[in-house]
């Protein structure tokens, strides 16, 4: 069951997504739901610290 024209809601104001910004109505908005991320808020529960994920393989000369 696909629904083909529903209007998404922006996850920051409820508003109607406008395309350009999907699934946001603005960038402000986008930019609002970024900051979130940067700030945290979306950590997941369970506080799993990965230890040993070192991302410098690829410095090998
Ligand atoms: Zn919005």
């Amino acid at each position: 069951m696909k629904a083909a024209n529903t209007i998404l809601e922006c996850p920051i104001c409820n508003q109607a997504a406008t395309k350009k910004y999907l699934p946001f109505c603005s960038k402000r908005c986008s930019d609002i739901d970024l900051g979130r991320w940067f700030n945290g808020s979306y950590t997941i529960a369970g506080d799993k610290t990965s230890e040993g994920q070192e991302t410098d393989d690829e410095l090998e000369s």
